[in-house]
């Protein structure tokens, strides 16, 4: 491999692993699209003249970029007495949107007012709020967000600080005691490269994905929109329930037990990867499996017991397609799957069950992928 190939590699590998986190459930605001954002801003801006981006940044540094990237989404959305700050958590307002909407109702109320004429005409407010917002961040999402199921993988960057961070230790650090908390966000080695390398690919990714959460938040037309658009049809693979669970002598396709009461049929290749309804694609579920999975990729081991039931229940699948008049494309189906696993770095975490997840590992994958 050209040392080209090797950073092209390196990028996609994070890229990968970037979307894993994305699709993680543990958030319920917003803050892992702003948190990532600010980071790639962040890394364009402090690129040197040499064209090597930052090694590391500040919490002070992300605070100010996170309170930039959502001073827009704190005005008023919709026309004339309806219009409203849009909600970016499951319950209330995130709190990081509270803070800024709550200092530009306070010293900006003019919708069109700048960032920077608020902060020039209220400095001290200003100062207030990054400093708000820089303890919220330090708090909550910076030692969360590397998390995915129950173990911290910190791929993106090293910090000195977890979840017990004390706010006294950050308020004596935030007036001038320097030694009393260290705001260093240490991006692990070549992040900060890869990182201004998928900028054209992730930006517009965070962008999408943060505004659909937004909408669907808000029940927003545009929520609606992509889901005729794009989404998958549940209610229709509804009918495939029973052969399905039949096919699988009535187990769960994912932890083998016996299926109970609610029964789910789950794309196996995740619809937002690759939107396939295939019946080689449909595996039932239980409610609990399913609901676990969401749009990850599965393990090898899934992997292996899946193509080997491609291959080895082709006629079945066939026929259960044929009865119900639905789509069978068992090589196409075939090809999406190893077309998705086999372009898969090492290290990326593939659902196994509940919360857990593995590392994923190319060779492995390629012995599961042997029998589609
Ligand atoms: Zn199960």
């Amino acid at each position: 491999m050209t040392t080209a190939d090797r950073a092209a590699d390196g990028a996609l590998a994070l890229a990968e692993r970037i979307f894993v986190m994305l699709d993680r459930g543990g958030f319920v605001a917003t803050y892992k699209y702003a948190v990532l954002l600010a980071l790639l801003d962040l890394c364009l801006e402090l690129t040197s003249r040499r064209g090597e981006p930052p090694t590391s940044l500040t919490t002070r540094q992300l605070a100010e970029k996170v309170v930039q990237l959502y001073w827009p989404h704190t005005m008023p959305y919709g026309a004339g007495r309806s219009a409203l700050v849009l909600r970016q958590n499951n319950a209330g307002q995130a709190k990081l949107v509270g803070l800024i909407a709550r200092f530009r109702e306070r010293h900006a109320p003019d919708p069109s007012a700048s960032l920077s004429r608020a902060r020039a005409e209220a400095p001290e407010a200003f100062e207030r709020l990054v400093r708000g917002v820089e303890w919220k961040l330090i708090e909550m999402p910076l030692p969360r967000l590397q998390v995915v199921g129950r173990k911290e993988d910190r791929f993106l960057y090293q910090i000195g600080w977890d979840t017990a961070v004390q706010s006294s230790a950050v308020r004596a650090y935030q007036a001038g005691e320097r030694d009393q908390f260290d705001n260093r966000i240490l991006l692990l080695p070549s992040v900060g490269a890869q990182l201004v390398r998928l900028n054209g690919l992730l930006r517009p990714f965070i962008h999408r994905e943060w505004a659909a959460k937004v909408a669907d938040l808000n029940g927003l037309e545009e929520a609606r929109l992509e889901r005729f658009l794009f989404g998958a049809d549940r209610q229709r693979t509804a009918v495939l329930r029973g052969p399905l669970r039949d096919l699988q002598e009535d187990r769960c396709f994912y932890c083998g037990e016996r299926l109970q009461r609610r029964v789910e049929v789950d794309h196996f290749i995740p619809w937002a990867r690759y939107p396939d309804d295939a019946v080689e694609n449909l595996v039932a579920a239980d409610g609990r499996c399913n609901a676990a999975k969401r749009d990850f990729l599965a393990s090898g081991g899934h992997l292996g017991r899946w193509t080997e039931r491609l291959a080895a229940q082709a006629a079945a699948l066939a026929t259960i397609a044929a009865d119900a008049g639905w789509e069978s494309r068992a090589t196409a189906t075939g090809g999406v799957a190893r077309a998705i696993y086999a372009g898969l770095p090492d290290g990326v975490d593939l659902w196994v069950a509940g919360n857990r997840f593995e590392p994923s590992r190319h060779d492995a994958l390629m012995r599961a992928l042997r029998a589609a």
